[in-house]
Formats: structure tokens, C-alpha cells, sequence
């Protein structure tokens, strides 16, 4: 299963694409957790990256070119579902020839949407589990009352301000990339709403080559 899932920051599609990936035995390519490890690692892409990140810009494109082609490289391109790349249209026309010269391609890619008013309460009651990366939403997942309160986080980019500069930047550069997969015949849009086993049932009822060997 070749997949990219795409959606506004918020509309759940990190957690459904782990789920995915462990579901199918394909690999959970998330542009943003592999940012947030450099940064921790303060590797020079992190130190690069980190302004970009915490406060909700995009990171410069080559920069996630090279971190996203790498770790897809590294699946053998067997089976992957990206999460968070591409997310400019340039990013779109540089996957799209990366696989190709290497003779793969996606099976789709599945858009998840919300409306704009369930996002931002997403994301201003997410919390992190900071070791093991698991998100948690203060109302409806809260975080275990076992775990120990330090390692529970928000992000810094999960601040209001920083939530509105993400969704004007969504707006502006990521949501044409829908457009471009449109017009080219891969996209499916799935109702992001309801419970994350509903959402999950829409999502692989959209992949064609679902019960097919990956
Ligand atoms: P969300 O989808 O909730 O915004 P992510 O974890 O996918 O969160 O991304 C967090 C941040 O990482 C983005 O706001 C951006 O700074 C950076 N980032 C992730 N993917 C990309 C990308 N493809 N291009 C540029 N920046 C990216």
C-alpha cells in the first residue's frame, strides 16, 4: 500500500496514519514526527528546521525533500503511507518524479476534512505523551491519570498563534495540492468527522488495493 493522507493540521490524520501503517504492515512516514526527532537530536536539519516548526512554517522545501525521500527509500517502496508530505505543490511534482524514476507510484491519496471550528479545538486540547509521542485531546482522550504530569506537553506550534499562522498557511499553500492530485484523477475526500473507527472505516474503504497483497 502506497498511500499519502492528506488534511489540515488537526483533522486527525497522524493518528490514523499510524494506525494504518501498523494495521497494513506498511511504514508511517510523518514529515512532522521526523522534524520534531531532529530537532530533539539538534542534528543540523533540526537546528535548521526547529524556528520553522515551533512557530507553524513550512520548513524549506529541499530541506523535507531529502528527509521524506529518504525515509520513503527506505521502505524498499513496498509500502508506506505518508503523512504530512507533500504539502506544497512543488513537494506534490517532486514526489511524483522520485517515484517515477524509480519506477513506483501511489495508489492514492486519501484527503481527510473537517471544518474549521473542530480543528482549532483539536489542536488547542491536544496533548503529548513526550516519550512516546502518543496524543492525547483534553475532552475526549484524555491523558491516562497514571501518567506522570511532565510528560505531558503541548506543542509549541499547537499555541493559539501559532494555530491560526498554520491554518492560513494550510489554506495558501497546502490545500492546492488537492487540486493538482484532483485534476490528475488519485484523489479520494473522506468525511474527517465522527469517531476515529468511523473515520478508519472510510479511509480503507477508499484504498483500492486494499485486500490485495501490499
Ligand atoms: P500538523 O499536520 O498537525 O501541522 P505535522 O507534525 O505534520 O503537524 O507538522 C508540523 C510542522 O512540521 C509543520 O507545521 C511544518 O513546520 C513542519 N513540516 C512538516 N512537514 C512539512 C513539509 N512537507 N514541508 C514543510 N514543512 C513541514
Amino acid at each position: 500500500m502506497k498511500l499519502v493522507l492528506f488534511g489540515p493540521p488537526g483533522v486527525g490524520k497522524g493518528s490514523q496514519a499510524r494506525f494504518l501503517s501498523e494495521r497494513e504492515g506498511a511504514v508511517h512516514i510523518s514529515t512532522g514526527v521526523l522534524l520534531r526527532r531532529a530537532i530533539r537530536s539538534e542534528t543540523e536539519l533540526g537546528m535548521e528546521a526547529k524556528e520553522y516548526v515551533e512557530s507553524g512554517m513550512l520548513v524549506p522545501g529541499p530541506l523535507v525533500r531529502a528527509l521524506a525521500e529518504d525515509a520513503v527509500r527506505a521502505t524498499g517502496f513496498k509500502g508506506f503511507v505518508l503523512d504530512g508530505y507533500p504539502r506544497t505543490i512543488e513537494q506534490a511534482e517532486w514526489l511524483d518524479a522520485f517515484l517515477r524514476e524509480n519506477e513506483s507510484q501511489l495508489d492514492t491519496v486519501i484527503s481527510l476534512q473537517v471544518p474549521a471550528e473542530v480543528i482549532i479545538d483539536r489542536l488547542s486540547k491536544r496533548r503529548v505523551d513526550r516519550e512516546t509521542g502518543e496524543n492525547y485531546h483534553l475532552d475526549f482522550k484524555p491523558p491516562p491519570a497514571d501518567l506522570p504530569a511532565d510528560r505531558i506537553i503541548q506543542r509549541k506550534d499547537d499555541m493559539p498563534e501559532a494555530i491560526l499562522h498554520r491554518l492560513r498557511i494550510y489554506d495558501r499553500d497546502t490545500h492546492p495540492v488537492q487540486d493538482w492530485y484532483r485534476q490528475r484523477g488519485m484523489l479520494q475526500e473522506i468525511d474527517g468527522r465522527g469517531t476515529f473507527e468511523e473515520v478508519y472505516g472510510r479511509i480503507v474503504g477508499a484504498i483500492p488495493t486494499h485486500g490485495s497483497t501490499p
